[in-house]
C-alpha cells in the first residue's frame, strides 16, 4: 500500500477546504471549519493500485505565507496550491507559495528534486468578478513547471476530481524511485 501526502496551500478564503471536501466527499458544503489545522485520510485506488491518502489542510492564518509552509514543506510529497480568481491578492500569496515551496526544498535534504505541485484558479463560478485572467495562472504554472488548472468547488467536482488525480499519480511515480 502507498502512503501518499499531501498539502494545500494558499490564503485564507482561496477555498482550500472548499476544494479538498468537494474531492474527498463530491459535495460542497458552503463554510468550513477554519481554526484549526486538519489531516484528512482516505483509501482510494488509481490505475488498480491502493493508496493511502493524508492530506494536510492547514488553518487560516494571517497572509504569512512563510508560516503556512514550514510545517508541511517538509512533510508533503505534493503540494495543491489554491488562490481565487476574484482576488488578486490571493494569487500573489499563491506566487509567494510557489517561491517558497522551490527555496525550501532546495535548502532541505530533499534537494532539487522535483516536488509535484498543482496550482489552481479556484471560484471559476464568480468569473464576473475576476480579477486574474486563465492565462495569469497559466503562465505562473508555466514558470514553476507545475500543472494548473481553473476549478469551482462550489459547482464542480470533475476538474477537481481530475487535477488531485493527476497530482497523485505523479507523487506515485517520483515515490517508485526513492
Ligand atoms: P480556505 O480558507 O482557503 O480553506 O477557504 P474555504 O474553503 O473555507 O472557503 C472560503 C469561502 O469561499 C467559503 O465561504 C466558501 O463557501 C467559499 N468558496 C469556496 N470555494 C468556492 C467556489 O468555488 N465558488 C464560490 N462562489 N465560493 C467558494
Ligand atoms: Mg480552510
Amino acid at each position: 500500500m502507498n502512503d501518499i501526502k499531501l498539502a494545500l496551500l494558499g490564503s485564507q478564503g482561496a477555498g482550500k477546504s472548499a476544494v479538498l471536501v468537494r474531492f474527498l466527499t463530491r459535495r460542497f458544503i458552503g463554510e468550513y471549519a477554519s481554526n484549526a489545522n486538519s489531516l484528512y485520510h482516505k483509501r482510494l485506488s488509481i490505475d488498480g493500485r491502493q493508496l493511502n491518502l493524508e492530506v494536510f489542510d492547514p488553518c487560516s492564518q494571517s497572509s504569512e505565507a512563510r508560516c503556512i509552509l514550514e510545517e508541511p514543506v517538509d512533510w508533503a510529497d505534493g503540494f495543491v496550491v489554491v488562490y481565487n480568481i476574484s482576488d488578486r491578492s490571493s494569487f500573489i500569496d499563491a506566487k509567494n507559495i510557489l517561491l517558497q515551496i522551490r527555496e525550501a526544498r532546495m535548502e532541505n535534504c530533499k534537494g532539487e528534486v522535483e516536488v509535484p505541485v498543482c496550482l489552481v484558479g479556484n471560484k471559476q463560478d464568480l468569473c464576473h468578478a475576476r480579477q486574474v485572467c486563465e492565462a495569469e495562472g497559466r503562465c505562473l504554472a508555466q514558470e514553476h513547471r507545475c500543472h494548473f488548472q481553473e476549478v469551482s468547488a462550489a459547482e464542480s467536482y470533475q476538474d477537481i476530481s481530475a487535477l488531485f488525480t493527476q497530482l497523485i499519480r505523479q507523487v506515485m511515480e517520483l515515490l517508485k524511485y526513492r
